[in-house]
């Protein structure tokens, strides 16, 4: 099995992705917090139809975090998780640490305005600047053609979308689908907190967007429905609901009725452990 080159200075990061350009490779880039699950693999398989080169990167961005947040004990296993990328047919992984990434004097933050309010945005004030910015940045080091994120973070998603279209950054980004349990479950770096107990009711995330998306099949347009029946399988399994609601797929904004794609997306709590998942309608 090839090794994965391990990178852990910007500098060197981008000589690597400017040799790689002068050599005319395209590079595909999965950005990451680390504890690799499959999801995160599905993303680098996806890479590889994007570039002769895959670059990954592994950071636990402290800005995303907010301050009672479980940036301290985020799952770590950096040897782990290059066996999993050389497996996967990654050339290249940048590891910062966080004073490579935030060296003394930094002032600039990106701030995605209307697209990170609501959802996640409000219930985690400062995340999606946090997001923005490490992800601007990484773009700046990494120089890739191509970036490759999960719909399973669908607000991120769309903030780096709408980031890269207003700073005109020259990288494609490609949304991919999310990968899950066999019992539904979406897989997260987040699922290894779960007990067994609460790793059972868990499901019930995927079970009430499900039962939305069937009623959405069945015809029902109105958002207050399809987003109250997701709840009621929801709200009786976890320990608190964040939020469940019906959003437009593009702009994520609220919507009353489905006329366009749209989005069910839920957050919520079981035990200290906050997990999310969404479901595109159709
Ligand atoms: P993270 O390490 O959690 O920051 O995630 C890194 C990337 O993997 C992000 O683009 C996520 O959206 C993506 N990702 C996380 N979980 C999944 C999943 N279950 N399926 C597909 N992509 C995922």
């Amino acid at each position: 099995m090839s090794s994965v080159q391990v990178i852990k200075s910007p500098a060197a990061m981008s000589a690597w992705s400017e040799a790689a350009r002068a050599r005319g490779e395209r590079i595909a880039f999965v950005p990451t917090m680390g504890a690799l699950h499959a999801g995160h693999l599905s993303l680098l398989a996806a890479a590889r139809a994007h570039g002769e080169r895959v670059a990954l990167s592994i950071f636990v961005n402290p800005t995303q975090f907010g301050p009672n947040e479980d940036l301290a004990r985020y799952p770590r296993d950096l040897a782990g998780d290059l066996a999993k990328a050389a497996a996967a047919g990654t050339d290249v992984a940048f590891v910062p640490a966080v004073p490579d990434m935030y060296p003394p004097g930094a002032q600039t933050v990106v701030e995605v305005r209307e697209v990170s309010q609501g959802l996640c945005g409000d219930r985690r004030p400062g995340h999606f600047a946090g997001v923005a910015t490490v992800v601007c940045k990484l773009f700046g080091i990494v120089r890739p053609h191509v970036a490759l994120f999960g719909e399973k973070d669908f607000q991120q998603l769309a903030v780096v979308r709408r980031m890269v279209a207003d700073l005109s950054l020259p990288v494609a980004v490609v949304g991919c689908p999310t990968l899950r349990e066999p019992d539904g479950l979406a897989m997260s770096s987040r699922n290894v907190y779960l007990s067994p107990a609460e790793r059972a009711r868990a499901v019930a995330v995927f079970r009430g967007l499900s039962a939305a998306r069937e009623r959405f099949r069945a015809g029902e347009r109105r958002a207050e429905i399809l987003a109250e029946v997701a709840l009621t399988d929801i709200a009786a399994a976890v320990d608190r609901v964040d939020y469940v609601e019906v959003r437009d797929a593009d702009s994520l904004r609220p919507i009353a009725h489905l006329e366009q794609p749209a989005v069910i997306l839920a957050a919520v709590f079981l035990g200290t452990t906050r997990l999310i998942d969404n479901m595109r309608l159709p």
